[in-house]
């Protein structure tokens, strides 16, 4: 980052230079109209050169692994196609995506970077905080970061120190999410949530950055309410969601990405909610 600012700051001064160079060579008529002009040209050069280089470059070869596994991309306009591939280049050229125990390759890089675009569509504003690394396991894996057969951990936001720059992903769930269209379950969307709710600071299933301060009682009234249905047996909402606030916050946001229109149908109330939250300009 610093070096390109470097080579813009060095373009710009020559420009800036040469410019002067041109007004005192026009104004006496000497030869330092040659040099302002030599001066312009590498300065143009440099330019052309590098500023690609500043915006972030979407690979063809990720656009049949989106066409095939993304279902949210396959239904958007050419137009919008442009967009969420920008974000994806976007997401993929700032954050990094590592196979902790398998080689990393496109097809697995990309539903990452997909997880993280599809939930914020239409948040302009949200970047990934502090995220600089996902870490993707080849499946579930335990609390000692082992993976296997009863491990039961398929993603995970750490807090605290270098947990607040990683994400952990089980590659595993995260292409069921993607390939298994009629659950309610998706791992990508549920972490990113998790980063979304911890955006103001604490991951406690109120995102206060994204609903109107006059809904934070009602939000948190209704989430208990469902959570205790949950407890009751009286609810189709994952079982997890009852464990805490944050998660059923992560747990109801997969399940309005999945599903959204068996959501409004069973609970259109925490729809509503959802609405206003990660598509507030629908309601204005
Ligand atoms: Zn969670």
């Amino acid at each position: 980052m610093s070096n390109r600012f470097t080579l813009k700051l060095f373009f710009g001064l020559s420009l800036f230079v040469a410019a002067m160079l041109g007004v005192g060579a026009w104004r006496h008529q000497d030869d330092l109209g040659a040099f302002a002009l030599s001066l312009i040209a590498v300065a143009s050069l440099g330019y052309l050169l590098f500023k690609d280089k500043d915006s972030p470059v979407f690979l063809d070869v990720w656009r049949p692994i989106l066409q095939d596994k993304v279902q949210f991309y396959k239904e958007l306009t050419v137009g919008e196609k442009m967009v969420f591939e920008h974000r994806i280049a976007l997401f993929l050229s700032t954050i990094e995506v590592t196979g902790v125990d398998f080689e990393m390759d496109d097809e697995c890089r990309v539903l990452v970077a997909a997880s993280s675009v599809i939930p914020f569509w239409d948040l302009p504003q949200w970047e990934y905080g502090r995220l600089q690394e996902v870490l993707v396991y080849s499946g579930n894996f335990d609390e000692n970061y082992r993976v296997g057969e009863d491990s039961r951990i398929l993603g995970m936001v750490g807090s605290g120190g270098h947990m607040d720059r990683v994400m952990l992903l089980s590659k595993k769930a995260l292409y069921y999410g993607f390939d298994n269209k009629t659950n309610k379950s998706h791992v990508g969307f549920h972490e990113f949530a998790h980063l979304l709710d911890k955006s103001d600071g604490e991951v406690d299933g109120i995102p206060e950055l994204f609903l109107p301060k006059e809904k934070v009682n009602p939000w948190t009234k209704l989430v208990h309410k469902e959570m205790q249905k949950i407890r009751e047996n009286e609810s189709d909402i994952d079982p997890y969601g009852a464990t805490s606030d944050s998660e059923f916050f992560a747990v109801i946001s997969e399940y309005y990405f999945k599903r959204p229109h068996l959501l409004e149908r069973k609970h259109a109330d925490l729809f509503k909610m959802l609405q206003l939250i990660y598509h507030p300009q629908n309601l204005a």
